[in-house]
Formats: C-alpha cells, sequence, structure tokens
C-alpha cells in the first residue's frame, strides 16, 4: 500500500511538472529579463546556432514619426536568415511608442527607455532582440562625427533614427532605406559576434585604431559604417553594404551559416 501511494505521488509530481511545461509554452513562463542583459557579443552562439533558441523575435519599437522604411526590416530579416540557423523563423513585432522628449540620448537614457518598454524577453527555445529607433542623437555626436546606432547589450540595438534621416534622401545624400539597413545590420554585426566580439577571429582583420571592428573599408563591420563619417562612400553603390568573407568566416565557425 505504502509503495501504491508513493507511486501515486511521484505520478502527480510528474503531472505537476508537466503542467509547468506547458505553461512555458502558453507564455507564462517566467522569464528573466537579466539574460537579456549581458555584455554585448556574448550571445554570439545563441543567435547564430539552433542549439539552444530555433527562433529570433525582434521587438521593434520606434518613436512615432522615426519608423524604419519597410525595405529596411526586410533588409534586416534576410540579413540574419543568411547568417543564423533559426528552423522556427524569425520574426518582427512592431509598435510604435510617444517620443520620450529629448534632443540627445546618453546610453544610461537610451536603458532607461527599454527598461520601461521592452516585453520580449528569452524563452526556453526563442531568444528575443530589442531594438528601438530614437527620435534623436547620440550625445556623443560631435561636428565631425556622428553616431547612427549602437549595439550596447547581448540582445539590445538602439538607432538613432534622427541621425540616420538627417543624413540621408537630401541631394548627395545616400538612400535613406540603404542608410537604415546598413545601420541596422553593423549593429545585428555587434551582436552576432563581430568584429572579435564573441565570434572568435579566423584571421587578423580586427581593426586596431577602431576595436570590434573589421580592417575591410569595404566590409558592413568596417567602423565608418556606425558613424556619419564617410558612410555616403560605403552606401553610394546603391546595394547594401555585405560583409567581407573574414567577417562571415566568423560567423560561421562559431555556429553561423
Ligand atoms: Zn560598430
Ligand atoms: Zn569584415
Amino acid at each position: 500500500m505504502k509503495k501504491i501511494i508513493a507511486l501515486l505521488s511521484i505520478g502527480f509530481v510528474l503531472f505537476v511538472s508537466c503542467s509547468k511545461e506547458d505553461d512555458l509554452s502558453a507564455n507564462t513562463y517566467v522569464v528573466n529579463p537579466n539574460t537579456n542583459k549581458q555584455t554585448t557579443g556574448s550571445s554570439s552562439n545563441d543567435l547564430l546556432s539552433d542549439k539552444k533558441f530555433t527562433s529570433i523575435v525582434i521587438e521593434l519599437v520606434y518613436v512615432n514619426g522615426f519608423e524604419p522604411s519597410a525595405t529596411a526590416v526586410n533588409n534586416m530579416v534576410s540579413f540574419l536568415q543568411a547568417r543564423t540557423y533559426k528552423p522556427n523563423g524569425i520574426t518582427v513585432q512592431k509598435r510604435a511608442i510617444p517620443s520620450p522628449g529629448k534632443a540627445t540620448f546618453t546610453i544610461d537614457e537610451i536603458v532607461t527607455i527599454e527598461n520601461a518598454n521592452r516585453t520580449k524577453f528569452n524563452t526556453s527555445n526563442q531568444i528575443a532582440v530589442w531594438v528601438f529607433f530614437a527620435d534623436g542623437k547620440s550625445v556623443t555626436d560631435t561636428s565631425t562625427s556622428v553616431v547612427m546606432g549602437s549595439a550596447y547589450w547581448n540582445t539590445s540595438l538602439v538607432i538613432y533614427q534622427k541621425t540616420v534621416q538627417d543624413l540621408s534622401d537630401s541631394p548627395l545624400e545616400p538612400n535613406r532605406s540603404l542608410l537604415e539597413t546598413t545601420t541596422i545590420n553593423h549593429e545585428m554585426g555587434h551582436i552576432l559576434g563581430l568584429t572579435n566580439l564573441g565570434a572568435a577571429l579566423q584571421s587578423a582583420h580586427e581593426d586596431t585604431a577602431h576595436p570590434k571592428h573589421c580592417n575591410v573599408s569595404s566590409c558592413l563591420m568596417y567602423w565608418a559604417a556606425e558613424t556619419g563619417h564617410g558612410i555616403s562612400n560605403m552606401v553610394s553603390g546603391g546595394t547594401a553594404v555585405q560583409l567581407d568573407a573574414q567577417c562571415l568566416a566568423d560567423l560561421k565557425a562559431n555556429g553561423g551559416k
């Protein structure tokens, strides 16, 4: 009799754990936001391979009036599809928020906006990425150099969309969706582990003058792809800037395509 009760209790325990498993997939799983607030590049393998996560959800939030073009969003998804193994897909959940009412942002202020608005975090098999399109500039901008985007955590990016808009679509300026694509994909490249930022170098191509960037001037991970300086030359060809062979080799070596 004791044995039966013992077996019954085991059965009950198993049943309870199964119910918990079901809750996981029903999105009631209590996620730990801290796993999405780690060092940039530390999720390189998690994003590239399907070992832990079989899909990516991108929470794309923009300030009203600063939505990226549909072309740039499609290019971002294509870029990720071409580099990562995610058999269950890459989805984008887009929404607008009101203006935070600032002309410039420090990274701490960008973090505060993320903390107040981010709703997607890693679950048992899906990795979540936060991309925010700000209606202002980086506080680090100077008269000669401006920052168009930043990858500040393992799954967090900011695009200074006001800056991207100011630098595009006027005579002698690059096409806006191309500039958006270059900026977004460059920041995605950082969280994928480039360059020497989570995906180990397979050849010596880190730019010593600009650490965590590639020294090939035509590569997406060249430092100028993130700044207003020289970006016009990079996107003047009319096609999106691509990763060079050395950056591609680094991604492949860490679980990417
Ligand atoms: Zn960069
Ligand atoms: Zn490169």
